[in-house]
This record gives C-alpha cells, structure tokens and sequence, in this order.
C-alpha cells in the first residue's frame, strides 16, 4: 500500500503516520524528519538544507529528492510507504508520478488531514514548548503560507486523480485513525 498524507503543519501528518504504518506494516517516510536527521547528523546536505527549515521555506526539489529517492525505494520493495511531507508542491507531485512504478513512486491514496489555521495554529505553539526550532510564531505564520501558496494545489490535484480521502482532523486522534482506516479500506474494497 502506497499512502500519501496531505495537511497544514499541524494538523497530525506525523502523528498520523506512525500510526497507520504500524496498522498496515508499511513504512512511514517522513521528508521533514529525513531532513532534520540530516541536519543533526551535519552531513554536507544538512548543512545546504538547515536554513531553509528554520526559516519554514521549502527546501529546493533536488535535495528534497535525493533524500527521499532512496527511502522510497527500500519502502517500495518492502509492504509499501505512507509518505508525510513529501510531495509538497506540484511540481514534486508531478515529479514522482512521471517515476511511477516499478521504480518510482506510486500512490494508491492521499488522506488530506482538514483542519483550520487556528487550531493548527495552538497546536504548533504547544509543540514549540517542546523544542522544534521551527515551531516559533513567525516561522508557524511563514509555513503556514506556504502551505496554502505551494501545496494546497495538491488537493486539486489528487481530487481530480480520484484519490483524495479528506478526513476531519479536528477529533481526538484514534477517532482520527479509525475515520482514515474505514475511509482507506472502503476504497480499497
Ligand atoms: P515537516 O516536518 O514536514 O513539517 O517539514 C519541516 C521542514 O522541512 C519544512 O518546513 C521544509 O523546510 C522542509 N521540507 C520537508 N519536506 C519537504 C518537501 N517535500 N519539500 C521541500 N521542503 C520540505
């Protein structure tokens, strides 16, 4: 199975994603914590990519790509991936479907985690409490724009593919998992 999880910052892609791979035995692939391995580990990548997170920009799409690539791929040929943060504009989106199977990077269905600005908002500031670095408010504000400029379009995108799941994300977060496990499996059926 080939997931792809869509929402602001905030809205429980992460949370979200650990969740469902351990219910379907696939591999969670989270770009965002690739990156900050990377940046932890100071590799030479780490290094071109730090600011680019702290500042809640996009880091550019080749180094986006080399990271993932081979996550992907390990995934692929192991039970499948739920993919959380990546693809997160079109042009990456349109990217990984032009290497779709068997190397590639294929989906099956994109579960788009709804939730308001102002509850991902609060939910940001919490999480600031416990460290992440671009978690402070006007880098909150910043991702947040960017999230609706670069990868809202991803909603049309994949709505028009048929393979958008859109889920409310405002529930406590096992009914969220029950609600994307029912919506996941009745497409699967
Ligand atoms: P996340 O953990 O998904 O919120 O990602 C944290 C940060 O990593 C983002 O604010 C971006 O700077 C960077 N990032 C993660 N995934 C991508 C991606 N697919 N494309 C570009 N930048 C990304």
């Amino acid at each position: 199975m080939r997931l792809v999880l869509l929402g602001v910052p905030g809205s429980g892609k992460g949370t979200q994603g650990e969740v469902l791979a351990a219910h379907y035995g696939i591999r969670h692939v989270s770009s965002g914590d690739l990156l900050r391995h990377e940046v932890a580990a100071h590799t030479p990548l780490g290094e071109e990519v730090k600011s680019f997170i702290d500042d809640g920009e996009l880091v550019p799409d080749e180094l986006v790509f080399s990271v993932v690539a081979g996550a992907l791929d390990d995934a692929a040929r192991a039970q499948g991936y739920i993919l959380d943060g990546f693809p997160r504009t079109l042009a990456q989106a349109q990217r990984a479907r032009a290497s779709a199977p068997p190397a590639g990077i294929a989906v099956d269905a994109v579960v788009y985690l709804d939730l308001s600005d102002k509850v991902a908002r609060s939910r940001l500031s919490g999480r600031a409490a416990e460290g992440r670095v671009d978690d402070g408010d006007s880098v909150i504000e910043r991702r947040l724009a960017v999230y609706h400029h670069a990868t809202q379009p991803l909603l049309g995108f994949y709505r028009a593919l048929r393979l958008l799941r859109a889920i409310d994300a405002n529930a406590p977060i096992p009914q969220v998992t029950a609600t994307i496990i029912a919506a996941i499996d009745a497409s699967a059926a």
